[in-house]
């Protein structure tokens, strides 16, 4: 039974075309949608006794803006019936701009989802067609203004930089254009090319050419000066809040290992140090469901070590960083003393920083924050 209060994450498994740059399990077949629903409210009820309550819930994918209003509101009728839901719960759902209407909004808030994830990756049409997105920068912005006008006080942006033929100054349009509606969020990321997605097949044929690793820098600086400059707070890696707040509480349940629980086709939970993924196909999803078993396909007990390296790994993307009294508590490690050699290398070359008992990565720490996984 958990302890701590839990994340709720449920993945919708279905998009109406693959994104050139997409590695999230979805299929773009629909037909089995009712199906999964179907299945998806058995899952629910599978985990009642070993959670019980949630603070957080995600409905992410995949496109859950796909969703009608009548199957979110029977998913949240599932989730109601089978868990405790605190009455202070951050509920995001990711929409995609072009599928979002006036009146659709308005049903979504009024089900109680106060948080909105917009999937607007760029405000200019060509680099749009260029990652295979089925929107256009005018559908971005009617998307937003209808979840202001129905009253969503708490909306995410979620961005994309170092595209081909992309440079600062376009990137920065982006930015400043994303900056006039004053969103409470935004997540900012660096395009990377995965071996399974549809782009990366494009960029071994053609070669089209992507930023170098130093401008690749160059993008990062300037997407975290210019944010900071208009009062976000850069508090992980590819993320950005107008608030302490307004950062996503359900992703850092992710970063702080606290227990989640993750429902649909290739979602992860974690509790109790073991973490599980479920099948990453629709299909073998539902016909486990339909056995009656679980749609796990694997699973792994973290050893204190594990624990101990993702703590420090995922500790040092945020700004927040270490709390070295507390890693020592839950993880029985003293960092200074362990990684002496290695944090006053940091330390010195000012890409850590120590602080009140908290390790910190500077700025230039987070812009090269995935090698610090290997301190
Ligand atoms: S980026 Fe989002 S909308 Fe595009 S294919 Fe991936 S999951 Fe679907």
């Amino acid at each position: 039974m958990q302890s701590e209060q839990a994340g709720l994450y449920i993945h919708i498994p279905f998009c109406l075309s693959k994104c050139g740059y997409c590695s999230f399990y979805s299929i773009k077949s629909i037909n089995l949608f009712s199906q999964f629903l179907a299945a998806l409210k058995k899952e629910i009820e599978f985990y009642r006794h070993d959670f019980t309550y949630f603070d957080t819930i995600y409905i992410g994918g995949g496109t859950p803006s796909l969703l009608t209003v009548q199957q979110l509101a029977d998913i949240f009728s599932s989730i109601n019936k089978t868990y405790k839901i605190s009455p202070r719960t951050e509920i995001t759902i990711e929409v995609n701009p072009g599928d979002v209407s006036d009146e659709y909004l308005r049903a979504l808030r009024s089900l109680g989802i106060n948080r909105l994830n917009i999937g607007i990756q760029s405000f200019d049409d060509g680099v749009l067609d260029f990652l295979g997105r089925r929107h256009t920068v005018s559908e971005a912005i009617i998307a937003v203004d209808y979840a202001r006008a129905n009253g969503f006080n708490n909306i995410g942006m979620d961005l994309i930089y170092g595209i081909h033929n992309q440079d600062i100054k376009l990137w920065k349009k982006t930015l400043q254009k994303a900056l006039s509606f004053s969103p409470e969020h935004i997540s900012c990321y660096q395009l990377s090319l995965d071996e399974r997605t549809p782009l990366y097949k494009r960029y071994k044929q053609s070669g089209f050419s992507l930023p170098e690793e130093n401008a690749q820098v160059k993008f990062f600086m300037t997407t975290a000066d210019l944010l900071e400059e208009s009062s976000y707070i850069h508090y992980e890696v590819s993320n950005f809040a107008r608030s302490n707040n307004l950062r996503s509480r359900h992703n850092m349940k992710y970063w702080q290992h606290t227990p989640y629980l993750g429902l649909g086709p290739g979602a992860h939970s974690y509790l109790h140090q073991k973490r599980w993924w479920n099948l990453p196909s629709v299909n073998g999803y539902l016909k486990k469901i339909k056995q009656g078993t679980l749609p796990v396909d694997n699973s792994e007990e973290l050893t204190l070590e594990q624990l101990q390296l993702e703590a420090l790994f995922l500790g040092l993307r945020t700004k927040a960083g270490i709390d070295l009294k507390l890693y020592k508590s839950k993880y029985k490690t003293d960092l200074l003393i362990e990684k002496k050699m290695i944090i006053d290398k940091l330390l010195e070359n000012k890409i850590l920083k120590l602080n009140r008992g908290f390790l910190t990565p500077t700025r230039a720490g987070l812009a090269i924050a995935d090698s610090l996984a290997l301190i």
